[in-house]
C-alpha cells in the first residue's frame, strides 16, 4: 500500500514538474529572445551613427564586440565584414533584412547562418548615403539556462521525493502502529480523521463479537450446568430404585414392606420417565424445532385434550378443572402447543390444594390466539418469578418432588413459546393462585422463517 501511495503522489509530482519546466522555458525563451532583440537594435543604432560620423575607420576601430557587423552596398555588394572576408563573400541582397531595410530603412530577421552554422538575429539599418549596415549575434536560447533551471527541479523533485516517501511511511505507520482492541480511542483525533468512519465500523464489530462471544460462554454454561443436573436428577431416583430393589432382592424386606417397596420402585421409575421423557421434549425444542411441521390448530382442542389426560390426576388432587372460551386457531406445532398446556395445567393442579379450582381458557383476538390458565392455589412469591422458568429452579424442591416434579415443566413452556414468538405474561401472589397468560401471535411462522 505503501508503494502504491508513493507512486500515484510521484506521478502527479512528475507530471507537475514536468509541465512547470516546459511553461518556465517557454516563457524564459520568449523573454531572451524579446531582449536580445532590443540590445542588438541599440548597438545598430549606436554603429549607423558612428560609421556616418568616421565611415570605413569607425568599422575598424571595433575590435571583437560581440556582434558581428556587416556593410552592404545598394546592390548588394558587401564593403566590410568583421568575421569572414568580405571579398569572397556572395551578394546579399536577397537577405531578407537587407531587403527590408533597402525599402523601409529598417530590416530584421532571425534565421540559420550557413556561413556560421548557428541560429542568429539580423538588425539591418538604411545608411543616408544608401548603404546598409547591419548587425547580427547569435540567438542564445533559453537551453543555455536549462542546466540550471533542470537543477533547481531536481532538487525540488528529490525534497518531494523525501517528503513523499516519509508522508507515505508516516500515514502507514500511523494506521500500523494502531490498537485495533480498541479502535474508537482514535476518533476524534486529528491524525486518525480520514479513517475515522473505518474505525467506528470496526468498534462496532467488536462490540458485537463479544456480545456473541458473552452469548456463547452464557449457553454453554448453561449446557454444563443442564448436563450436570440431569445426571444428578437422574441419580437420585436410580439409588432409589436399586436400594429397593436389593432390600427385596436380599429377602430382608418384611413380607408386609414388599408392596410398598415395589410401589416406590413404581413412583420412582416414572419419575425417571417423566425426566427423561421431558429432557427429550427440551432438547428438540433447543435445535429450534426444525423440521416438525406447523399446522393450522385450534388451541381450545388442544386444551381439551391436555384436560382429558389430565382428569383422572386433578380428580385425586380435589381439584377442579374447568374448561372455557371458544375456538382459537393459529399456525403451529401442535404436540408443542399441547406441551404448553399440558405443562401449565399439570403445575396448576400440583400446587393447589383440595377444593382449589384450575381453569384454561382460549380467546380467540383479531391477530392473536390467548391461551389463560388461572388456578387458586398456592401461588409464586414475586422474587421466584422471574427464575421458574429456567431450567430445574424450584421454589420448594421437596414440594415439588413430593408432586412428581421435574423442575423442566415451565422451560418447556418458554422454550415452545418462543418458538411460536409468543408472549408469556405471570400474575401470581402467595396464597391467591396464580395466572400464566400466553398470547401467540397469528402470523409466527412466517416471522420464523421455520416453513415455506
Ligand atoms: P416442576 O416440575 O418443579 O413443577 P416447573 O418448571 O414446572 O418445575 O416449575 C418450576 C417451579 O415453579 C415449580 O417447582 C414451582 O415451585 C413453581 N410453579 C410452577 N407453576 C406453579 C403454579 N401454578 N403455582 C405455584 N407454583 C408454581
Amino acid at each position: 500500500m505503501s508503494r502504491r501511495i508513493f507512486n500515484a503522489i510521484w506521478i502527479v509530482t512528475l507530471t507537475v514538474f514536468i509541465a512547470a519546466l516546459s511553461i518556465i522555458l517557454a516563457v524564459l525563451h520568449g523573454a531572451m529572445t524579446d531582449v536580445q532583440r532590443r540590445h542588438l537594435e541599440i548597438e545598430t543604432e549606436l554603429a549607423v551613427e558612428g560609421v556616418i560620423r568616421s565611415g570605413r575607420d569607425f568599422l575598424d576601430s571595433l575590435d571583437d564586440a560581440d556582434y558581428r557587423i556587416t556593410w552592404i552596398t545598394g546592390d548588394g555588394s558587401v564593403l566590410y565584414d568583421s568575421v569572414t572576408d568580405f571579398e569572397a563573400m556572395e551578394n546579399h541582397l536577397e537577405r531578407e533584412e537587407i531587403r527590408q531595410a533597402l525599402t523601409e530603412g529598417r530590416g530584421e530577421s532571425v534565421r540559420y547562418s550557413e556561413t556560421l552554422s548557428e541560429k542568429r538575429f539580423y538588425v539591418a539599418e538604411l545608411l543616408p548615403d544608401g548603404t546598409v549596415l547591419r548587425l547580427s549575434a547569435t540567438q542564445t536560447t533559453a537551453w543555455r539556462v536549462l542546466l540550471p533551471v533542470l537543477a533547481v527541479f531536481a532538487a525540488a523533485l528529490l525534497l518531494s521525493f523525501w517528503l513523499t516517501t516519509g508522508l507515505a511511511k508516516r500515514s502507514l505507520e500511523n494506521v500500523n502502529s494502531l490498537d485495533l482492541d480498541d479502535p474508537l480511542q482514535y476518533v476524534g483525533k486529528a491524525d486518525y480523521a480520514e479513517i475515522a468512519p473505518l474505525l467506528q465500523r470496526l468498534g462496532r464489530q467488536q462490540a458485537q463479537i463479544r456480545q456473541d462471544q458473552a452469548e456463547l460462554e452464557k449457553t454453554s454454561r448453561i449446557r454444563q450446568e443442564f448436563t450436570a443436573n440431569v445426571s444428578h436428577e437422574l441419580k437420585t431416583p436410580l439409588h432409589a430404585i436399586s436400594g429397593y430393589a436389593e432390600l427385596l432382592e436380599s429377602g430382608m424386606a418384611r413380607p408386609e414392606d414388599v408392596r410398598p417397596f415395589a410401589g416406590k420402585i413404581r413412583v420412582e421409575s416414572q419419575r425417571m420417565t417423566k425426566l427423561v421423557e421431558d429432557i427429550i421434549d427440551l432438547t428438540k425444542l433447543d435445535s429450534g424445532g426444525i423440521g416438525i411441521p406447523w399446522e393450522e390448530t385450534d388451541l381450545r382442542r388442544v386444551a381439551s385434550a391436555a384436560a382429558d389426560s389430565l382428569t383422572a390426576e386433578a380428580a385425586e388432587a380435589g381439584v377442579t378443572l374447568l374448561l372455557e372460551g371458544g375456538p382459537a386457531i393459529l399456525r403451529g406445532i401442535p404436540q408443542y402447543l399441547y406441551s404448553i398446556i399440558f405443562n401449565l395445567c399439570d403445575n396448576a393442579i400440583k400446587y393447589s390444594a383440595p377444593g382449589d379450582t384450575v381453569t384454561v381458557r382460549t380467546e380467540d383476538r383479531d391477530d392473536a390466539a390467548v391461551l389463560i390458565v388461572a388456578d387458586t392455589g398456592i401461588g409464586i412469591p414475586p422474587e421466584h418469578q422471574d427464575r421458574i422458568f429456567e431450567r430445574f429452579y424450584r421454589v420448594d424442591k421437596s414440594h415439588s418432588k413430593a408432586v412428581g416434579g421435574t423442575g423442566l415443566g415451565l422451560s418447556i413452556v418458554k422454550h415452545a413459546a418462543r418458538l411460536h414468538r409468543a408472549d408469556i405474561a405471570l400474575d401470581s401472589a402467595p396464597g391467591r393462585g396464580s395466572v400464566f397468560t400466553i398470547t401467540f401471535p397469528k402470523n409466527a411462522e412466517r416471522r420464523n422463517g421455520a416453513e415455506p
